[in-house]
């Protein structure tokens, strides 16, 4: 087991009151220079520089899920004029795989025209990091490019997030976990005497030993609502950046119309000092930067609300397959009313923490194995949507009425 974290930062910041630099502009490349042009870059000279973006599912950056190509390819020209050899990596969710995340992004394409390597982070095997500090979690498998780099760079999009408020510069550092170790930070029981969920302190264990030395937060186009990847895409044409990844978090909730004190995952950290949230002891840059706020509608507090007529039932669950059930209900909600229409309750279940399903339930992903004979249990780790399809048209489920199993 590693000690490690990070490199030292070679990046100087007033720690007390740190810098965040807002730009925006119809060019998410032009907007990216122009923050980066207030943060001495030269100290990355003949250093490696790890760049992390958000491409950890398959989709284009005009979703509002994965950071803008233009973003990352203005961040792969600044660190290479400053004479720094650069690449780009990510270990996206379960289920996706890198390169062809990469390229349906857009970021292959940029990256290639630089000759700039991109890395799949889940090729080699990872570095087990102990966590001093952590409260739920004492170690990481932490992807070994990210501790072999010199200065890694948190790329993320500006979103909303189901279980976490927003997913931004620290939570995007959760993609330098090793493959489906990822998954481990949702399936964590609560922690005695503490009321914090218990994944949004293991995203503070995370950050104690994982903080990025420089943040880039992509608001080019964002995502408000049922983040991180079922919301609806809100387009800011803005970036946002800085040295201190608390910072630049909380002034891009700010823009979002959040407080980062509301964010627990940001709260946590900050009360732990490994950076600045409070608004009022950050200096942010343009100073006019206020006019740039526009809300973001939050996420829901209960998936159900979204769906009428069907409850879901979410305890620990994990959005690899949060997105499995909305992608369902976007795309399919008729077939899902045509099987449920043979019963009295309209029910899904996803995730470890039930302590009884009633019967009846469509029981979704691995986690909801031990219901699988209350109703149709679809495997996967998470099932696709067609796979779900599948298996409720071939199934008829029982009509035994209403008790629930413990
Ligand atoms: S089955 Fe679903 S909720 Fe459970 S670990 Fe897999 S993806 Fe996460």
């Amino acid at each position: 087991m590693n000690k490690r974290s990070l490199q030292p930062t070679p990046f100087i910041d007033d720690m007390s009151h740190p810098y965040v630099h807002v730009a925006t502009g119809e060019s998410a490349y032009d907007n990216t220079r122009q923050v980066l042009s207030q943060i001495n870059l030269a100290v990355v000279k003949g250093k490696r520089v790890l760049l992390k973006p958000n491409a950890g599912r398959i989709a284009t950056a005009d979703s509002g899920i994965t950071t803008n190509p233009q973003v990352v390819a203005a961040a792969i020209d600044a660190f290479l004029e400053a004479g720094a050899s650069v690449a780009v990596g990510e270990s996206p969710i379960t289920g996706v795989k890198t390169m062809e995340a990469f390229e349906a992004t857009g970021i292959a394409s940029v990256a290639r025209d630089r000759n700039c390597p991109l890395i799949d982070m889940d090729a080699r095997q990872p570095i087990h990091v102990i966590i001093e500090d952590g409260v739920a979690l004492q170690s990481l498998k932490v992807c070994p490019e990210v501790l072999e780099h010199d200065v890694v760079v948190s790329i993320p999009v500006m979103k909303t997030h189901m279980h976490t408020v927003v997913t931004l510069a620290v939570k995007n550092m959760k993609g330098c976990l090793w493959r489906r170790t990822k998954v481990d930070l949702h399936m964590l029981a609560p922690i005695k005497d503490l009321n914090d969920k218990p994944l949004n302190i293991a995203i503070a264990d995370t950050a104690s030993v994982l903080r990025p030395h420089l943040s880039i937060i992509d608001g080019t186009t964002g995502m408000e609502g049922l983040g991180p990847s079922a919301g609806q895409a809100k387009k800011l044409d803005l970036v946002v950046a800085g040295i201190d990844p608390l910072a630049v978090d909380a002034v891009a909730c700010s823009l979002m119309g959040l407080n980062a004190e509301d964010v627990p995952h940001l709260r946590i950290c900050a009360e732990r000092g490994y950076g600045v949230i409070d608004i009022s002891k950050i200096q942010v840059n343009p100073a006019r930067w206020h006019d740039f706020i526009s809300p973001f509608d939050p996420p829901p507090d209960n998936l159900s609300i979204q769906f009428p007529g069907i409850t879901i039932l979410d305890e620990m669950s994990c959005s690899a397959c949060q997105s499995t059930v909305l992608m369902l209900l976007k795309r399919y909600r008729g077939q899902v009313f045509d099987f449920f229409s043979r019963q009295e309750n309209a029910t899904i279940a996803i995730g470890k923490g039930h302590q009884s399903i009633p019967r009846g339930t469509l029981c979704i992903g691995n986690c909801t194995a031990q219901y699988k004979k209350q109703g149709v249990f679809v495997p996967g780790c998470p099932p696709v949507a067609t796979q779900i399809l599948e298996m409720i048209s071939e199934n008829e489920p029982e009509e035994t009425p209403g008790d629930l199993i413990e």
